[in-house]
């Protein structure tokens, strides 16, 4: 049993919080305990050393602090309640200061001829500037410079706003929390590490860090805090990594046999790139050593990742093994299903599917043969990795657009057999170094960094709503000269309904424009039954219907070759990697393709800037980078479960530089001591069964 510590006091027993409060910050922040709100920390600092005259006042400031006089106090609207105005007047001029609620005490409180430190955010309302709800207090010799010259700024929510707890409020139970609980903060990095680094001590970091003493002991605080939390996700990855890799046998393919060769020598319709036989050659070379195979395979939308998995799963079978393909969605299972079906046909191998909508006698069919090992290749959803699922002898999983699946389940293949199968992990599109690194770095990695030879550029347009008609001429261009069209409809899930709405009203009015019997279209969304939704594509990828109609579901895998234009619209309410996704599912074949991104005029700046990237480039490395910049981890597809980015403080946008020094630190330390034995490393030991107590137990394998 955990032993409980003084800083796992629940916060509610803080003076100042109680237990509605403490409601509240357990259910907009997550904060339940002393430690908790230790680790909440301010996202950003003010300023409050810093004066600015009323003729310095910019726009574009966050805040401002100015020294004046209050004067021309009053009371507008109905009843006299509606707000409240002020001028605040220096030796530069004057400036507006407004009230909405909370005026009535405050407007006797302003006496004439005293100087008040005024401090807020600045708006400009035509050619005024106003400050709304401004802090105001009288000058006197502890007004300025109080503490320290930063003041943190914490995130609030709208519910604890009106509970008192917005930014200072919270900040006020910091300060209440920290010299309390000062003395318990123990130190979780080895001092040998705080001293080659010149680290400070946790727990001036942590007083630092929410009221710095002075900007120097601010930076040192957070680059220490930062470091910390990058260095021990990486320490556990690595140790996974490295305890895996010497507890772990792993299945030896030791033969490239006939269906590898006959594959690839008869039935491969083109030859290999440059970089899909490299990969190939690290795949063998890893189901070769004895150990067993964790590796990531990146490469852009299109750049052939599957005949990779392919190939690999036929190295599986020529030494008596079966394999597995694991893919996000049952359309996309469905789909590698048809594709590699057709392509193994000749090789007489036996491949399954299975998935939510397997139906029961099939699937009792399907978990038999695999048991009884009259299946070769498994392919399906995440069905497969349910504990019914058994095989004969799975010696390879791969996992299609892999981060849609976390890591826990990754590792939950692992118990599938004695000796664990190979894992290839394929993503969807790249992802940025930084994300890679934290999510991917117990993986080794393969990379395929070029396209086959014969692809044009997909060329992209941003085309606004009222250009439409522009748009239709253009796809009954394409479609007169042979080609087909997807048009595809945001579908988030909140506003499903409202969106479902726009998709039909999109289909009724491409129908309308492209009538039959002249013009033929599908449609599919996630809405329908599968069976459905099967026959739709079926007739679409086989040339039935000229347009395709669908929300994303047809974002990821689908591949139509003799589909070259994908008209997207709304395309401002994507995110990047969604749109560079979809933009994927043409330029497959050999003529040229375009992209047509619609959007209404309006749009926000990070929409405009997603839809400039978007044109000026089809670099899906760059892409995912700017994807990043924009909206930050906690945002990118499939992340979000996964846990491990539920960063406190270092932030994968910026914080390159320290992740790579932290992932470094962990090296040299592990190197050194592989399984944390040292008592110099026993704090190391200890920090990280608290951070990942549920970890796999790398003891009891042997
Ligand atoms: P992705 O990496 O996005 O999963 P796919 O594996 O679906 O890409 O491949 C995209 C298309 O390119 C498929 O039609 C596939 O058959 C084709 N392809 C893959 N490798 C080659 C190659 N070396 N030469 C020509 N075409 C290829
Ligand atoms: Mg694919």
């Amino acid at each position: 049993m955990k032993r409980l510590q003084y800083l796992d006091t629940p916060v509610e027993y803080l003076k100042g919080v109680g237990p509605k409060r403490a409601d509240l910050l357990r259910e907009e922040l997550e904060i339940f305990t002393f430690q908790d709100l230790l680790h909440f920390y301010p996202f950003r600092y003010i300023d409050r050393s810093r004066f600015f005259t009323v003729s310095e006042v910019r726009a574009d400031m966050l805040y401002v602090q100015i020294r004046g006089r209050i004067t021309d106090i009053q009371l507008h609207g109905k009843n006299r309640t509606t707000r409240m105005t002020a001028w605040l007047e220096d030796a530069t001029g004057r400036i507006e200061l407004v009230w909405f609620r909370g005026f009535k005490w405050l407007k006797d409180q302003f006496k004439p001829g005293v100087e008040y430190i005024v401090f807020g955010k600045p708006s400009l309302f035509g050619s005024k500037f106003t400050i709304a709800h401004p802090e105001v207090e009288p000058v006197t010799p502890g007004a300025i410079n109080q503490d320290s010259a930063m003041q943190p700024v914490y995130n609030s929510t709208e519910k604890l706003k009106s509970m008192g707890l917005d930014s200072r409020g919270i900040g006020k139970l910091v300060k209440t929390l920290l010299p309390q609980v000062r003395d318990h903060i123990r130190e979780t990095l080895p001092s040998h590490i705080l001293a080659s680094l010149k680290m400070l001590p946790r727990d001036e970091c942590l007083l630092n860090v929410h009221f710095p003493v002075n900007d120097i002991l601010l930076k040192k605080a957070r680059a220490r805090l930062k470091f910390e939390e990058l260095f021990y996700i990486q320490v556990n990855l690595l140790q996974n990594r490295m305890l895996r890799n010497s507890k772990l046998q792993g299945h030896v393919f030791t033969q490239i046999g006939d269906y590898f060769n006959d594959f690839f020598h008869k039935h491969l319709s083109f030859s290999l790139t440059a970089a899909q036989k490299r990969v190939l050659k690290e795949i063998r070379g890893d189901t070769l050593s004895g150990r067993q195979m964790n590796r990531l395979l990146q490469g852009d939308v299109g750049s052939g990742k599957t005949i990779v998995a392919l190939m690999s799963m036929l190295m599986a079978i020529d030494n008596g093994f079966q394999s597995s393909l694991m893919a996000p969605t049952e359309i996309l299972a469905f789909q590698h299903y048809e594709s590699i079906s057709t392509m193994l046909r000749p090789l007489g191998l036996r491949i399954g599917l299975l998935t939510g909508s397997t139906k029961s006698a099939d699937r009792r069919e399907i978990l038999a043969d695999l048991k009884e090992g009259r299946l070769d290749i498994l392919i399906g959803t995440h069905a497969l990795i349910e504990d019914v699922v058994r095989f004969k002898r799975l010696g390879l999983v791969v996992i299609d657009e892999q981060h849609r699946f976390g890591v826990a389940q990754r590792a939950r293949l692992w118990s599938k057999s004695q000796v664990p199968p190979h894992v290839l992990v394929m993503t969807a599109t790249p992802i940025p170094r930084t994300l890679a690194m934290t999510l991917y770095g117990d993986l080794d990695v393969s990379v395929i960094d070029e396209l086959p030879p014969g692809r044009k550029p997909i060329k992209t347009l941003h085309q606004y709503d009222r250009n439409r008609l522009k748009v239709f001429g253009f796809m009954r261009e394409q479609i007169k000269s042979g080609r087909q069209v997807y048009v595809v409809y945001p579908l988030i899930q909140e506003s499903e309904k409202l969106d479902l709405k726009d998709l039909t009203d999109g289909y009724e009015s491409i129908v309308r424009d492209f009538p039959p019997p002249r013009y033929s279209v599908s449609i599919v969304h996630g809405r329908m039954k599968p069976a459905d939704k099967d026959y739709e594509m079926q007739r679409f990828a086989q040339g039935h219907t000229h347009i395709m109609v669908a929300t994303t579901v047809i974002e990821v895998g689908i591949d139509v070759p003799n589909a070259t234009v994908m008209v997207i619209e709304s395309a401002e309410r994507f995110g990047l990697s969604q749109l560079h996704q979809l933009r994927g599912r043409v330029g497959r074949g050999a003529e040229q393709s375009y992209c047509i991104l619609m959007s209404k005029d309006e749009l926000s700046i990070d929409a405009r800037k997603r839809l400039e990237v978007m044109v000026t480039t089809n670099d899906g490395f760059r892409i995912a980078e700017t994807d990043l910049q924009l909206r930050g981890p906690g945002d990118i597809q499939g992340t979000q479960q996964s846990g491990i980015l539920d960063l406190k403080i270092a932030d994968l946008t910026q914080d390159e530089g320290i992740l790579q020094f932290a992932r470094k630190q962990a090296k040299r330390l592990l190197e050194d001591d592989p399984m944390l034995d040292k008592s110099a490393n026993r704090i190391v030991r200890a920090q990280l069964n608290k951070l990942y107590p549920e970890s796999v137990q790398w003891g009891r394998i042997s």
